[in-house]
């Protein structure tokens, strides 16, 4: 098995594993990563922010790599040595990185619905200057719904690629994607039509911004006013296990469970997402886990814990 050596922590990993994934084994100083997701198939090598320098190529040739690499697409060679956080030159590249994700990207979380669980406003304010120095008109664009429960926010797009990928991935037919390219890319716009399959919703909850919205949850609440709570049904489409999220008695969405990289734990179905709204729908396993530095954990959901009266009468 090689061995890779990250932020002076080492560790064997099969072969084939990419730096990002040896990080995320380590467990700490793991890049961060906006267009990778491990469960979509060739996700990744958009967005830049997961750069780390290859100190050491391998044992068997051990020269540093001449430039940043994304760590979500190189993969570990034995003996390999990289620095993370703990090299200057990375940190400064990455600060660039969110600089240029940030060019067209609107600040306005104050009325964002991703808000509390946006990868992009956790990375700028963890990677990002205080000020941007880009003078020029954003580029902007109306929303637009599609399909009958996403709302495009096309402005807050980040053209990471991972709502193609569940497209590609997920459903029966590809039927979307990215028209244009460089400054003039967006997600086309013939998906207005077409986004109608039982696996589309997943699509909002890879979204890592704001762009794509679940029109039955926007402007409903703020995230961080809500309570997640785990919860499973028998479902012949998809696992049926999901976060449950209340305001009070009620069910105000409902999302795929994620993981500690924010990622989905599995995908769900588009019946339980929009159509099981009950509390009655669903068998409550217990608080979330919010494993992320996000508002949301800021309010201590796990203990202690009730079960909404509803749940309480079925029982
Ligand atoms: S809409 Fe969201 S998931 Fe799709 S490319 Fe844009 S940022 Fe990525």
């Amino acid at each position: 098995m090689p061995k890779v050596t990250i932020d002076d922590i080492t560790i064997d990993v099969p072969a084939g594993t990419t730096i990002l994934e040896a990080a995320r084994m380590i467990g700490e100083n793991v890049p961060p990563a906006m267009c990778y997701y491990s469960k979509l198939k060739g996700s990744g090598g958009k967005c830049r922010v997961c750069l780390v320098k290859v100190t050491k190529g391998s044992e068997k040739d051990p020269r540093p790599m001449p430039k940043l690499v994304a760590s979500c697409r190189t993969a570990v060679m034995d003996g390999m040595e990289v620095k993370n956080v703990t090299s200057p030159e990375v940190i400064e590249a990455r600060k660039g990185v969110v600089e240029f994700l940030l060019v067209n990207h609107p600040l306005d979380c104050p009325v964002c619905d991703q808000a509390g669980e946006c990868h992009l406003q956790d990375l700028s304010y963890e990677h990002g200057a205080a000020k941007s120095r880009y003078e020029f008109k954003r580029r902007t664009f109306e929303t637009r719904d599609i399909g009958d429960k996403i709302k495009l926010h096309m402005n807050r797009c980040i053209l990471c690629y991972r709502c193609t990928q569940v497209a590609d991935q997920l459903t029966d037919q590809r039927v979307h994607g990215v028209l244009g390219r460089g400054e003039v890319s967006e997600i086309s716009t013939y998906i207005e039509t077409a986004i109608d399959n039982e696996f589309s919703g997943n699509m909002i909850d890879v979204c890592p911004v704001g762009a794509l919205t679940d029109k039955t949850f926007r402007f409903k609440s703020r995230v961080w006013f809500t309570k997640p709570v785990y919860a499973h049904r028998n479902c012949t489409k998809c696992t049926g296990k999901v976060t449950l999220w209340y305001q009070g008695e009620e069910v105000l969405r409902v999302t795929s469970r994620k993981d500690q990289w924010g990622e989905s734990e599995a995908f769900i179905c588009n019946e339980c997402r929009y159509d099981k709204k009950a509390t009655s729908d669903w068998k409550i396993e217990g608080p979330a886990h919010v494993d992320r530095h996000s508002v949301i954990s800021q309010n201590h959901y796990e203990l202690p814990f009730e079960l909404p009266v509803t749940q309480k009468k079925l029982q």
